[in-house]
């Protein structure tokens, strides 16, 4: 094939009501919409970094209303992925929890490649009044699993969102290069 193609799956992963769908519709169409409704979709989006073309498949998932979180994650999803964003809110510390959940579950199925990057987000940075996680901790806990971290406002700026796509697009460029 050509070799400026580069083709990339990225799974959005996290509690319900956090902003994946946020950070989707942001990422794609550089807007906030403010609702989204409760929908599971893949979308695909053709980004151009540093003149290279990207085909991007983004997997806006749902989380389980009443599963457990040990089934809240399924192998398909890992297996299909070539990178996850872990979501949570700044305002919701159970959000947090459920993040932290999440790594664990994925780095013990061992479905996702070891090399796949994995990066959270804590979102809706702009409710500082409301700020239940500190950015060091989501900062400390991301570093000690060996995950990219970024804190972001979906609702506020394009440019944060576009920031958490592009790091996650060369850290998998870069887990391609390993192999
Ligand atoms: P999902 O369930 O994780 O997909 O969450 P949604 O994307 O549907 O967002 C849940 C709610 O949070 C919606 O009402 C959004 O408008 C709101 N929201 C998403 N991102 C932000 C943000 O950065 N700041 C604020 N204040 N609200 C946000
Ligand atoms: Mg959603």
């Amino acid at each position: 094939g050509n070799q400026n193609k580069v083709e990339a799956k990225v799974l959005l992963l996290g509690a319900e009501n956090v902003g994946k769908s946020a950070l989707t519709v942001r990422f794609i169409t550089k807007r906030f919409i403010g609702e989204y409704g409760d929908i599971e979709s893949i979308y695909s989006h053709i980004d151009k970094v540093e003149g290279r073309e990207i085909s991007l498949r983004i997997w806006d998932s749902l989380y389980p209303q009443s599963c457990e979180t040990t089934e809240s994650i399924s192998d398909k999803q890992l297996q299909w992925a070539d990178g996850v964003i872990l979501v949570y809110s700044i305002c919701d510390r159970s959000s947090f929890e459920v993040v932290q959940q999440q790594v664990q579950l994925i780095r013990q199925a061992r479905k996702l490649s070891a090399s796949a990057p994995i990066i959270i987000v804590g979102n809706k940075q702009d409710l500082q009044h409301q700020r239940a996680v500190s950015s060091e901790e989501g900062r400390l806990f991301a570093l000690s699993s060996d995950c990219g971290f970024f804190e972001i406002s979906a609702a506020e700026t394009y440019h944060g969102v576009l920031l958490v796509f592009h790091e996650i697009l060369d850290l998998i460029k870069e887990s391609r290069a390993l192999k």
